[in-house]
């Protein structure tokens, strides 16, 4: 069957009484290019492992079967597995999770399957994009790269630079785990429904850090709390994330060298690295 063409799945998903979810993000791609060209992207190949988030009726899923050893498809809604069944069943290296992705422990279920090294791709539901992007980037699993479509305008601030409008917690996050490639644009008319906004697919290669840290989840909390509050200076975002007086905050950010005005977002990895190194002390 082929999964992208309209005529074929609207009776597939009409004989599972299945109708399209707005607040779960469902997209689904019906340009037979657009899925190959993701599965390409990600680079995996026969002797890995590659988790899918959202499969939604299989048109990735089955172009990633059919480049890795093994597929683990992570998808929320229960209405779509008995279509999954039908749709990708028939391959022996799949398996649908039907679960909520950010309630999955990504790296219990690698040590589960003895997998060293972790493919994600992903035509990701826009509603949830940066939680799911955190979550990978924090999370201990042993992650090679993240291949995932993405809201365009997203994709541009992930790419972007300290002192511009698009840089935030997420971008700075990200540089401090990955290099990231901005590949290629999806127009609206590649889905169905069609989304009001243009798609990019991005690949994240996971790198060793750039800036070595005390203590990492304090690192990852110094950059929200930096964008927690944009019109708040950061010895105000800090002193709220961390429960220290504003001036202590002042205090720890002037040790490291920075004017007590100075706002998260012209501030590099490089910096958040000296503050939380700053704020856990010796
Ligand atoms: N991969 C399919 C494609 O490219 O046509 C569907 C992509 S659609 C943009 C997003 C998919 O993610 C939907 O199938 C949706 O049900 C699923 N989804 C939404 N929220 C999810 C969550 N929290 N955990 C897992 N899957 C989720």
């Amino acid at each position: 069957m082929n999964l992208t063409n309209i005529s074929e799945i609207k009776p597939l998903m009409e004989r599972h009484g299945f109708s399209f979810s707005k607040s779960l993000g469902q997209n689904f791609l019906i340009n037979a290019a657009i899925p190959v060209k993701i599965a390409e992207s990600c680079g995996v190949g026969p002797e890995d492992t590659v988790l899918e988030i959202g499969p939604g009726i299989g048109c990735l899923t089955k172009e990633l079967v059919q480049r890795a050893k093994r597929v683990i498809s992570v998808e929320i809604d229960k209405k779509l597995i008995p279509v999954l069944e039908e749709t990708v069943g028939e391959f022996g290296n799949v398996t649908v999770i039907n679960e909520d992705i950010l309630n999955v422990d990504i790296a219990a279920l690698c040590e589960k399957l003895g997998c060293k090294e972790l493919y994600v791709c992903a035509n990701l539901p826009y509603y949830i994009t940066t939680p799911i992007i955190m979550k990978l980037l924090e999370c201990d699993a042993p992650i090679k790269s993240i291949t995932v479509m993405v809201q365009k305008e997203l994709a541009q601030r992930f790419c972007s630079k300290p002192n511009t409008a698009e840089y935030g917690s997420v971008t700075a996050s990200i540089n401090y785990r990955a290099e990231v490639k901005n590949l290629f644009t999806v127009s609206p008319g590649s889905f169905m429904p069609a989304p009001k906004v243009s798609s990019s697919v991005i690949r994240l290669d996971i790198v060793p850090p750039p800036v070595a840290v005390k203590d990492e989840s304090v690192f990852f909390r110094v950059i929200r709390a930096a964008f927690a509050m944009r019109r708040k200076t950061l010895s105000n975002n800090l002193a709220n994330e961390f429960k220290i007086s504003k001036a202590e905050a002042t205090e720890i950010i002037k040790n490291c060298g920075y004017s007590e005005t100075v706002r998260g977002e012209a501030l590099s990895i490089f910096d958040y690295a000296k503050l939380a190194d700053g704020i856990c002390g010796d």
